[in-house]
């Protein structure tokens, strides 16, 4: 594996074009890496990537996310699937209300049940809690963004072997290799970078094959609307002749690497749905598991792991791309200035510790999905009481708040409230928000207050850190907020003469 003479060295490598590679790729790239993505696949497009296979549930840290970037408003598709934007603030309760917004184990989120007031720095936002997004769509405008910021694609180059050097990585694609100073595997669940890199993946092996399948449907009145968990499965017709199944045959199916015939889906579906429902055509199918696993180190070397690539799990309740897309988030930033040098000890080992154990929850909150899914009394009685919960406000409020990602912190330390959450919305009276600070990708230091002392420390990290300062329109009593440049909170305070408080309080 000889590289070339005179053959570039880019900052970092990132295996797989699919939304994580390409969002960290336009994370890095902001923070002024040079980066290259090498895609196995030659073409972007599969119609397993559009509508309605490709429709993919986006949580609010998504969302906010894309909208910090500047990537909210080119999503065109599909608009008319966005649950209504949400206002939560302390006092009295807030309206609008969303009126949908996910569902735990086939079991739909009652929205109306929510109690906003238990999220009491959770702002008026342009953004929504939930959006649905088409894959393909999703990630042409990530492709887009990364390439105008300088990244190279380069697609039908899947990586097939890596060797560490003292600088960085040597990466083989087919004939051709190339060096980074870093390599980050997100290719995926049959991540081809976490064997080569020796990492270990480990976790619980699947109950069932799941089915997505556009068929057509002789008498498809015959099956009930919504998602229906049955005696010996699930069934859901999302849309007119679109199927979603679930059957508990421990994964064997798919593990086998079987076609899917109309006669399968046929027998399935009959089967599962417990009616003569009658399939006349099969167009198109996918296979998928609840095999859930999870790598135990999301960084050996000079090799990293993000998105699918370090975790799987099923996709009960849409929790991948979010995973994932925070995943890029958090390590972006921390890489980047790694890269540059002025990152501080322990900033890149803390992906792993910030990320680590928000995978372990969604994986767990995924097998708790399958548990009571299961085809057998207990876990149907099980279901039922875990509906009755849901339908509380105490309930639904803990639901949405872990289906929308609002539950999320990292450990960043004792302080006020809100360190560690996704900083709250805040409009200025100026006309600008948060979001909007956010989108060059720096560390924010909104001021409320134009406290000198604050502006002079913001000061001394040389344009790393951006200041602003304005009044909010709703300050939550807050005086000060350091913000990551990922969004979270890593000090805030409603003191006054807070100025000396902030060097020791800002860690990463
Ligand atoms: C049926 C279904 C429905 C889902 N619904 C949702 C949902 O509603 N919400 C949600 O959040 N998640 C959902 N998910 C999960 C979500 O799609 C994944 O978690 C997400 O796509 C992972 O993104 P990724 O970039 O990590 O990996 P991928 O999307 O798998 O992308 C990996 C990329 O790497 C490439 N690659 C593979 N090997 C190599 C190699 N050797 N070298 C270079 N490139 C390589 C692949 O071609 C691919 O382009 C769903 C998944 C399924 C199966």
């Amino acid at each position: 594996m000889q590289p070339a003479i005179n053959q570039p060295i880019y900052d970092v490598i990132i295996a797989g074009a699919g939304p994580v590679g390409l969002f960290l790729a336009c994370e890095l790239a902001l923070a002024r890496c040079s980066v290259l993505v090498l895609e196995k696949a030659p073409s972007p497009h599969s119609p397993l990537k559009r509508l309605p296979f490709g429709l993919r549930g986006l949580n609010a840290l998504s969302v906010e996310a894309l909208d910090r970037r500047g990537l909210l408003a080119e999503l065109a598709v599909p608009k008319s699937l966005t649950t209504p934007h949400f206002t939560t603030k302390p006092g009295p309760s807030p309206s609008p209300k969303p009126q949908a917004g996910g569902h735990f184990a086939g079991i739909q989120l009652p929205a109306d049940k929510i109690d906003f007031a238990q999220w009491p720095y959770r702002l008026p936002s342009s953004t929504s809690t939930q959006l649905f997004s088409e894959l393909e769509e999703l990630e042409t405008v990530l492709a887009r963004r990364a390439e105008a910021l300088g990244v190279s694609i380069r697609r039908g180059r899947g990586i097939t072997a890596l060797r560490p050097t003292p600088e960085g990585v040597t990466v083989q694609a087919g004939e051709q290799s190339f060096l980074g100073r870093w390599l980050v595997g997100c290719d995926g669940g049959r991540s081809v970078v976490r064997k080569l890199g020796g990492f270990d993946f480990v976790g619980t092996e699947p109950e069932f094959t799941g089915y997505t399948a556009q068929v057509d449907i002789l008498d498809p009145e015959k099956l009930r609307p919504g998602r229906n968990v049955t005696p010996t499965g699930m069934y859901m017709q999302s849309q007119p002749g679109y199927l979603i199944l679930q059957d508990f045959d421990g994964g064997a199916f798919h593990q086998a690497g079987q076609p899917v015939t109309l006669e399968h889906m046929q027998e399935l579906t009959r089967r599962i749905s417990g009616t003569d429902v009658t399939l006349t055509a099969l167009h198109l199918a996918t296979t998928w598991t609840d095999r859930a696993r999870q790598t135990t180190a999301y960084r050996r070397g000079r090799v990293l792991l993000a998105g699918d690539a370090a975790h799987i799990h099923s996709p009960l309740g849409g929790q991948g791309i979010n995973l994932g897309l925070g995943d890029a988030l958090n390590l972006g930033w921390k890489l980047a200035a790694t890269i540059h040098g002025h990152a501080p000890a322990g900033l890149l080992d803390s992906y792993q510790t910030e990320r680590h154990p928000v995978g372990a929850q969604v994986l767990d909150w995924s097998r708790a999905q399958v548990a009571i899914m299961r085809p057998n009394p207990a876990a149907q009685a099980l279901h039922a009481i875990v509906r009755d919960l849901m339908d509380t406000p105490d309930g639904a409020t803990y639901f949405a708040g872990r289906i929308w990602g609002l539950r999320t912190r990292y450990d960043l330390g004792a302080g006020h409230p809100l360190v560690g959450h996704s900083a709250p919305h805040f409009a200025l009276e100026d006309g600008t928000t948060l979001n909007e600070h956010l989108r060059d990708g720096r560390g924010l230091l909104l001021d409320f207050e134009a406290d000198e002392t604050l502006k002079a420390w913001a000061g001394r990290f040389g344009g790393q850190i951006k200041y602003v300062s304005g009044r909010a329109k709703e300050q939550l009593g807050m005086r000060a907020v350091l913000v990551r440049p990922d969004g979270f909170v890593a000090w805030a305070s409603e003191r006054q003469g807070i100025g000396s408080e902030l060097p020791q309080a800002t860690r990463h």
